[in-house]
C-alpha cells in the first residue's frame, strides 16, 4: 500500500511548539492522517525560533513577505522576518524530501495561517509565510478545519 505523504503544523498533533509553549491538539486532523504517511513541521522552530517566543503579526501578508513587501513583527515590533522565511524554506524542503503534495496547517498562525492572519488591527483574511511558499510550489495547503488557502479574490485583492 502506497501512504500519501502530508506535512502537518506540529502544534495540531499535540507538540508544545505554540509561541506560548502550548499545543493545538487536533484529533479531526489525526484521524485524517493516521492512513498517511505524515511529517509534523513547525517551522517557526525551524527558523531557528525558541519556544516560548514573542508572538509575532504580519504588517502584509505572506504572499507578500515572500515579496519582500511586507515583514513579521514579534514583540515590541522585532522584524524576525528572516527566521520565518528560513522556516518556510525548511518546510518546503522537507515537503519535497517526502514528496508530499498536501499539507495540513495551523490556521491564524504568522507562519501557517492558510485563511487568517494576526495584523495589528486584528485577525485578518490572509496567509502566513509558510503556508504562502508551500503553495507557490505546487502544495495543497488546508486549514485544520478542511478548508482551502484563502485566494486572493477573496481578500478583495483580485
Ligand atoms: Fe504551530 Fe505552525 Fe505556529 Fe509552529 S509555526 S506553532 S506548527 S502554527
Amino acid at each position: 500500500m502506497t501512504y500519501e505523504s502530508v506535512l502537518v503544523s506540529a502544534c495540531l498533533l499535540g507538540v508544545s511548539c505554540r509561541y506560548d509553549g502550548s499545543h493545538a491538539w487536533c484529533p479531526e486532523v489525526f484521524d485524517e492522517l493516521w492512513r498517511s504517511h505524515f511529517i509534523p513541521v513547525c517551522p517557526e522552530q525551524l527558523g531557528g525560533l525558541g519556544t516560548p517566543r514573542p508572538p509575532a503579526v504580519l504588517d502584509g501578508d505572506g504572499a507578500d513577505v515572500l515579496e519582500g513587501k511586507a515583514r513579521v513583527l514579534a514583540g515590541e515590533g522585532e522584524d524576525v522576518t528572516p527566521a520565518f522565511l528560513k522556516g518556510a524554506e525548511e518546510a518546503l524542503r522537507l515537503a519535497r524530501l517526502a514528496k508530499a503534495k498536501k499539507a495540513i496547517l495551523k490556521d491564524r498562525s504568522p507562519s501557517c495561517g492558510c485563511r487568517h492572519i494576526h495584523r495589528r488591527e486584528g485577525l485578518v483574511l490572509g496567509v502566513g509565510v509558510t503556508a504562502a511558499l508551500l503553495a507557490k510550489n505546487g502544495i495543497e495547503v488546508f486549514s485544520e478545519e478542511g478548508d482551502p488557502l484563502v485566494l486572493g479574490e477573496e481578500m478583495g485583492k483580485g
